[in-house]
């Protein structure tokens, strides 16, 4: 996706050879408008299939989810990083490791929000090593439901997630694909000839 490239090429902060932050537009402070086609190219990829929820993980996958959601006219459910005090049966629950943070929490949705009469798209800002959508895929089997693919707005392709996902069978599509963030440069894959 050409202006989602031409954003992190703008705005892109790259903090080491593994790590990107793009904090202006995505993780801290959100460009609506830009979601807004994130939204519309997820829509478009998955248009072969039947969605009926999308599912993401807090906080940051929230954004272009809702602009999915909204376009497809489903629900979007976003998993918690920490379990409500309120809320501790009745819940998927799987663990994930951070990538950025270096620890290990347990993800949850509540039973209420996914069943097995849905097909859920899975939606995140970043793919590194696939522990985030792991765990999302956990939680779509222990509801039964139907697993469409996983929608990411930036893959590190660098790093192993995609390649294991779309290797057991998993339908990944992402908006940006990272083939090196060495020497301080972003380049995309099908770039490293520029
Ligand atoms: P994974 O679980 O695939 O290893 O990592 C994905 C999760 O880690 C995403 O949900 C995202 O929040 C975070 N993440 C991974 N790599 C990066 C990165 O380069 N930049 C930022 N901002 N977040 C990342």
């Amino acid at each position: 996706m050409e202006l989602l490239k031409e954003k992190i090429r703008q705005e892109g902060k790259v903090l080491s050879e593994e790590v990107l932050k793009v904090d202006s537009f995505l993780n801290h402070q959100i460009d609506p408008v830009l979601m807004q086609e994130i939204g519309k190219e997820f829509v478009s990829r998955f248009s072969d299939q039947q969605i009926t929820k999308i599912v993401t993980i807090e906080s940051s996958g929230i954004a272009p989810a809702t602009m999915a959601g909204l376009l497809l006219g489903v629900p979007v459910v976003f998993a918690r990083k920490r379990k409500s005090l309120t809320l501790t049966d009745h819940l998927y629950s799987a663990k994930v490791h951070s990538f950025t943070k270096g620890e290990t929490n347990d993800i949850s949705v509540s039973k209420d929000f996914i069943s097995s009469a849905d097909t859920v798209l899975l939606i995140d800002d970043f793919l590194a090593n696939g522990q985030a959508a792991l765990g999302l895929i956990e939680i779509v089997k222990q509801a039964g439901a139907q697993l469409a693919g996983v929608g990411i707005v930036i893959e590190k392709s660098f790093q192993p997630g995609g390649k294991m996902m779309r290797t057991s069978g998993i339908r990944v599509e992402s908006l940006a694909e990272v083939q090196s963030l060495a020497n301080g440069k972003v380049q995309f894959v099908g770039e490293e000839n520029l």
